[in-house]
């Protein structure tokens, strides 16, 4: 397979396969890195442990400090987002709101926010940041001329924002907010668990803290729960030493589990985004459905920015819609007709899943916080799975014919 030109690492696919794995431990080597479950690592000598806790010799001792199952995911991460070091955390949230302390968001300081985040993001910002002392400013990260007026007036140390945002699947100009903000001279962290490193890699365009939720499409088999935070090494002992003393940190049982999941993590997303695409231009042919919005459509806003981005031509599994009628309830009766696509607020998983934001992933959301974002009663998420699509859209037929 051809080799990453920007990292002269092999290709994604490739790099899901082999990354992080190595002969760890005593021969006969196994070809997966086990799970090592044992909390406490021992020493020859007491001077070795001593040695180690000082930084001077390399190993384990104690599994909040990492272990070997950790270290191969870690290590097959780093080679995913294109370099730098990466922790593991419990969850995606978690990954978020110690990237958010490492970048030096604390109280004083002024945080400059896209207003098209994940719900829980919002909330850790305005609910745990915001009442801890911090300043926390929301806003429209795809109008880049007002943004740079906004950064200017605002002063802000930490910039924060999903590339595709959640729930709207607006494109953010990653490139251009990385700039700006580094000539501003602040940290930009970016959750990129929704574009995926499949579709683009913010870190090789300057990202200071890249984030990922890995229980979704990187696990991609919705049963472990995981996040990630990837960055430079000149910021990784102070990320480190925040994430292992907080304790937010992976299990190594998940981290095998989703270390297998990456596997295939290549193979799943292409038929990710060619099932979210034929589903996408099937919904924008129907009566019943208004606003779709997928990033591969030529009436998305951002979809010039999401053809520059995004270089393979594909555009994610993730989309959503309006009903043109009923509301809440018809759209209720929509995910209840629905037979493939399981109604369950999640995403990245190898089965459809279908949601209601409005009431799940963005309710701790004001009526007028989630007007201003673009959700509404009437809005649905879909993340496309790997199925055959020909059946999904014919499951959309049936529900449609059925609620009219
Ligand atoms: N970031 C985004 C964009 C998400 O959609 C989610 C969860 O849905 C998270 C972070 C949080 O991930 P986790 O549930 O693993 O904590």
């Amino acid at each position: 397979m051809e080799s990453d030109k920007r990292t002269n690492e092999p290709s994604l696919g490739t790099s899901c396969v082999h990354a992080g794995e190595h002969r760890r431990g005593p021969a006969p080597f196994p070809t997966v890195t086990p799970i090592y479950q044992a909390t406490t690592y021992y020493f020859e000598r007491a001077s070795d442990l001593e040695g180690f806790l000082k930084g001077e010799r390399d190993g384990y001792a104690y599994s909040r400090w990492g272990t070997f199952t950790n270290s191969a995911l870690e290590e097959a991460i780093s080679s995913l987002v294109g370099g730098g070091s990466t922790i593991t955390t419990a969850s995606g949230m978690a990954a978020n709101f110690a990237a958010l302390q490492a970048a030096g968001l604390r109280s004083g300081k002024t945080l400059l926010a896209s207003k098209e985040i994940y719900g829980n993001s919002y909330d850790i910002v305005r609910d745990y940041f915001e009442r801890n002392g911090s300043r926390c400013v929301f806003t429209d990260f795809k109008d880049i001329e007002a943004l740079e007026q906004t950064m200017e007036r605002e002063q802000p140390e930490v910039v924060f924002f999903e590339v595709l945002a959640n729930p709207t699947l607006s494109v953010i100009d990653a490139p251009r907010v990385i700039a700006l903000t580094h000539a501003a001279g602040a940290k930009v962290v970016i959750d990129n668990t929704f574009a995926t490193p499949y579709l683009y890699r913010p870190f090789l365009d300057g990202a200071d803290y890249e984030t990922h939720s890995l229980t979704k499409y990187i696990n991609g088999h919705g049963d472990a729960l995981g996040g990630s935070i990837t960055c430079g090494q000149e910021n990784f002992r102070d990320l480190e030493s925040l994430v292992c003393t907080q304790g937010c940190v992976l299990s190594p049982d998940n981290a095998q589990m989703i270390a297998r999941g990456m596997k295939t993590f290549a193979l799943r997303m292409r038929q990710h985004c060619a099932n979210a695409s034929a589903l996408a231009s099937f919904l924008v042919g129907r009566a019943e459905i208004t606003k779709v919005r997928y990033p591969g459509l030529g009436s998305h806003p951002t979809n010039s920015i999401a053809k520059r981005l995004f270089t393979s031509g594909e555009f994610g599994g993730m989309l959503c819609f309006d009903l043109a009628f009923g509301g809440k309830a018809k759209s209720f009766a929509l995910i209840d007709a629905l037979r493939l696509m399981t109604p369950a607020g999640s995403l990245g998983d190898v089965k459809s899943l279908i949601v209601h934001p409005s009431s799940t992933t963005h309710h701790g959301l004001s009526a007028e916080e989630k007007e201003r974002i673009g959700i509404g009663e009437s809005t649905l998420r879909v993340s496309v799975g790997i199925e055959d699509p020909r059946d999904l859209i014919r499951d959309f037929e049936r529900a449609l014919n059925e609620i009219i």
